[in-house]
């Protein structure tokens, strides 16, 4: 851990609605430190989710620099920024975005079958991973058939399949009541650590940046300020 594997250099996002002009992301500033939990937080409307997609290239910047991997991806068109994602990048969204016509073993297999894995391998991978997310037994179910915390494990699952470098995660726990937060929580932060991924996690919860090497504060589209949380964590297991 340490080492940089995401640098933000000045960047900025600015939306135009009409007249307005909206600064989401403000001449910002950071590097992501590999296999670091990085938890952005701040309130609604602060740009937390913007700066998540910029950094996921889900969206371009304004203007600024994001360098991943020594790649400028504020350079890279739609499908060099689509073979990216494929690459390096999982996805946990708040509303889980499973597609529903198709069984959680589906969903969970479907970013291998754009890697063109066999399917058997993948039918394999992807039954370890639902596995690995407690959910063996609703491998055939449909999303309408689960609830709402099976339904992030669902999403979970698919999002670490591919072991991706990086992990982004926007309020992943925004639906879900207090206990199955915490343990959806346990579970991704125990997925990232366990196979040493960089993990990225917005939410406008304190609580939960308790779960956090790293705290961005953000305001108005800029860092208010940065808490490092490992010392503290490394104290109180002591
Ligand atoms: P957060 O995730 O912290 O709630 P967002 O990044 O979603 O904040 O939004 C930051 C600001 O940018 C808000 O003022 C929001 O209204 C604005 N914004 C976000 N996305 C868009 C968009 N697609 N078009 C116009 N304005 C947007
Ligand atoms: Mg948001």
């Amino acid at each position: 851990m340490g080492q940089n594997i995401i640098k933000i250099k000045h960047v900025k996002k600015i939306y135009q609605m009409g007249k307005e002009v909206i600064p989401a992301v403000d001449d910002l500033s950071l590097n992501i430190r590999k296999e670091e939990i990085c938890c952005l937080l701040g309130k609604s409307g602060s740009g937390k989710s913007t700066l998540l997609n910029l950094i996921a290239g889900l969206e371009k910047p304004t203007s600024g620099e994001i360098i991943f991997h020594k790649k400028h991806m504020e350079r890279m068109n739609e499908d060099q920024l689509a073979s990216f994602r494929q690459k390096y990048v999982g996805f946990v969204f708040q509303s889980y975005n499973l597609l529903p016509t198709l069984t959680a073993m589906e969903n969970v297999t479907l970013p291998l079958i754009f890697r063109r894995v066999p399917v058997k391998e993948r039918n394999e991978l992807a039954m370890e991973m639902l596995k690995a997310v407690g959910l063996e037994e609703r491998a055939y179910h449909k999303p309408h058939e689960m609830s709402g915390g099976q339904q992030q494990r669902v999403s979970i699952a698919r999002a670490f399949i591919n072991r991706p470098e990086v992990v982004f995660a926007d309020e992943p726990t925004g639906n879900l009541d207090t206990k199955t937060t915490y343990e959806m929580m346990d579970l991704i932060t125990g997925l990232a650590k366990k196979h040493k991924q960089t993990l990225v996690i917005v939410t406008h919860d304190l609580e939960l940046s308790e779960y956090a090497d790293r705290i961005v504060v953000m305001q108005d589209g800029k860092i208010d300020h940065i808490e490092e949380r490992t010392a503290e964590k490394e104290r109180g297991s002591l």
